[in-house]
């Protein structure tokens, strides 16, 4: 099970209701956070999650709406007395960036926090172990930007059904089955991809802050799940070249075109009272599509 919590869903300012960009997806002993807008330490106590589960901090970019929280989750982390290595990824820059953050407050008991920062600027993997893997890729902002997939790995569930006529059920043999090889039980041999179902495994893309390009829908190619940037509705179309910024239309064609399964809508502009514009928008490209709010939480 994947739970994801929407932490933050405005974009530039923030509203009564919204705060910064913020996400995070927790999955089994992983904590996730992609984006740390301003106020994530009181969201986090708002949705009753511990900063300690953080595990991994995926950053976008460098506008403030974004990271303005990252000095205020890191100093919450000491506090807490953190005792993971805090594994920090994000784009060019994200060394200096975070050296600064740390020199502009006073604080002197960040030294007792350990991380590392990892900067990614090309698409690949960047994290693989055997539950799930993380995937980035450059998207088209006014400065270095990424987008980020978590997809987890297919499983092999046992099939009790066929087990049954070889007269085996419970055994340590069954965990050699899930791994993909095959055994040999009353010297009759069983062929894992007989005695196992595939379960795919899902996947997770989080795309904000972009032109519009068709790298976008390759990069989120059948997500179970496509979170999207809608900072504007269409009749602001006319400036997503120059802002470099995605309309709810747009999302929703991405997630058309990526064959995603559902499209969840955030990072909206603070100029819109309701949304229900951009969702009717939306809905008419692509049916599956719901907006973000505010300590909104999935499994899937
Ligand atoms: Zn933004
Ligand atoms: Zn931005």
């Amino acid at each position: 099970m994947i739970t994801l919590t929407f932490l933050g869903t405005s974009s530039m300012l923030p509203t009564k209701e919204r705060n910064h960009s913020s996400l995070l997806i927790q999955y089994q002993n992983e904590g996730i956070m992609i984006d740390c807008g301003e106020g994530v330490q009181r969201q986090l106590k708002i949705a009753e999650i511990s900063s300690c589960k953080i595990t991994k901090l995926l950053i976008t970019h460098f506008h403030g709406d974004h990271v303005l929280g990252i000095p205020g989750l890191l100093q919450s982390l000491v506090a807490n007395d953190y005792q993971r290595t805090l594994q920090i990824y994000g784009p060019k820059g994200t060394k200096e960036y975070i050296k600064h953050m740390f020199k502009g407050i006073i604080f002197k008991e960040f030294r007792r926090l350990k991380y590392n920062i990892t900067e990614l600027n090309s698409a690949k993997v960047f994290y693989k172990d055997k539950n799930f893997s993380l995937k980035c890729a450059n998207v088209n902002h006014a400065i270095p930007t990424l987008m980020y997939s978590f997809i987890e790995n297919d499983k092999l569930k046992i099939n009790l059904d066929y087990l049954k006529r070889f007269g085996l059920k419970m055994h340590p043999l069954l965990g050699k089955l899930q791994h993909g090889k095959d055994i040999i039980y009353n010297g009759k041999k069983i062929k894992s991809d007989k005695a196992t179902i595939k379960k795919p495994g899902k996947k997770i893309t989080l795309i904000t802050d972009s032109a519009p390009s068709p790298t976008l829908a390759k990069f989120a190619k059948d997500s179970d799940l496509l979170i999207c940037e809608s900072t504007w509705s269409s009749h602001m179309e006319h400036l997503v070249e120059k802002r470099k910024h995605l309309t709810s239309r747009h999302a929703a064609e991405i997630a058309k075109k990526s064959h995603s399964k559902k499209l969840i809508l955030t990072h909206f502009s603070q100029r819109y009272k309701s949304l229900d514009e951009m969702l009717k928008e939306a809905k008419a490209v692509f049916k599956n599509t719901e907006l973000a709010r505010d300590f909104m939480k999935i499994e899937i």
